[in-house]
């Protein structure tokens, strides 16, 4: 006979972890399923997580998903990679063929970063190369910064970091810079160069970054580097499902957390805003009220 949950949570990071804490408490049958493909695992720590400093974010899902089970939440390890149904009945298809039901589905499946292809990056990544100036900002003061990108990322992410670095240099990899004059001009200004070269590799040593060098074979020294290429959403399942998304490939939703399918909500990082481990998890808190409510009270 088939059973259906109250909720079935895909993503156990830190917003779907939360949610199913908070939905176990609430007293819902819930159940996650986690494809244990964290984005952060290249950090060494979760930096600005309120009362957990600089926890290895591997340790802070441990101890969350210990949490939420004590509570009563059940978690598998395997992919989501269909789903289908409407509010009340939906059909979950996981990786290893097994097949789920529940009333509400709630998408906690992150973003994805597109990372550069550079010789010498895994080495360095989440050590002194990063995409993310709220997250690892701070540990460059003083520091000479690249900043890998292009366009309106590139100026955004300059921006951002002359709260910390004290010398800036835009890098493109050969690629057009896409600024305008009004943005070339501002960088001028402020004495940071573009340095539009196409990049050989990163060199550094105990996940130090010494230098970029470039294929003509001169270098730029630097402390760290920090890039954004653009991202996406780490699961094409919701997209499948017909969930509206945004350009950026966050997903459309209300100030309930439930998207524009009935019944199926979602959290964390795959919604649009800040992209910190502190907002995943009180959005996977906030959602699972709702979701608690959307269920009727007993
Ligand atoms: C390198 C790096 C460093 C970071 N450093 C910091 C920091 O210092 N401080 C900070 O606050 N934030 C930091 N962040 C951001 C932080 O990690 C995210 O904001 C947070 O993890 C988002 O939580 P989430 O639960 O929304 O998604 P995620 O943590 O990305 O979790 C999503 C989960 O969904 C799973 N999943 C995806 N698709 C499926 C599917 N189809 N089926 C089953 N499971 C699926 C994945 O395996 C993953 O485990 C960092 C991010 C990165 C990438």
């Amino acid at each position: 006979m088939r059973e259906s949950l109250d909720v079935l949570i895909v993503g156990g990071g830190p917003a779907g972890l939360t949610a199913s804490l908070w939905l176990a408490r609430y007293r819902r049958r819930v159940l996650g399923v986690d494809a244990g493909r964290p984005g952060n695992a290249p950090a060494w720590a979760v930096h600005g997580y309120p009362g957990l400093a600089d926890l290895p974010p591997g340790e802070l899902r441990t101890r969350l998903r210990a949490q939420a089970e004590a509570a009563g939440a059940l978690w598998l390890e395997g992919e989501a990679v269909a789903a289908r149904g409407v509010r009340d009945a939906f059909e979950v298809q996981l990786d290893d063929g097994q097949t789920l039901w529940a009333r509400r589905l709630l998408f906690a499946t992150g973003m994805r970063e597109l990372l550069p292809e550079l010789p010498g990056f895994d080495a360095l990544y989440g050590r002194s190369v990063w995409h993310c100036p709220d997250c690892d900002g701070p540990e460059v003061v003083g520091a000479r910064v690249g900043a890998l990108a292009r366009g309106p990322r590139a100026l955004a992410l300059v921006q951002e970091l002359r709260t910390w670095a004290a010398e800036l240099v835009v890098l493109t990899h050969g690629e057009p810079t896409e600024l305008d004059a009004q943005a070339e001009a501002w960088l001028h200004e402020r004495g940071i160069p573009i340095r539009p070269e196409r990049i050989a590799g990163l060199e550094g040593e105990d996940g130090q970054l010494r230098c970029v060098r470039f294929l003509d074979g001169s270098a730029i020294v630097l402390d760290a580097l920090f890039f954004n290429l653009g991202c996406g959403p780490a699961s094409a399942v919701p997209a499948q499902l017909g969930c509206a998304a945004y350009e950026d490939g966050t997903l459309v939703i209300d100030r309930t957390g439930e998207t524009t399918i009935p019944g199926v909500y979602a959290a964390g990082d795959v919604t649009p805003g800040a992209r910190l481990t502190v907002r995943a998890a009180a959005s996977g808190a906030a959602v699972a009220k709702f979701l608690h409510l959307s269920l009727g009270l007993p």
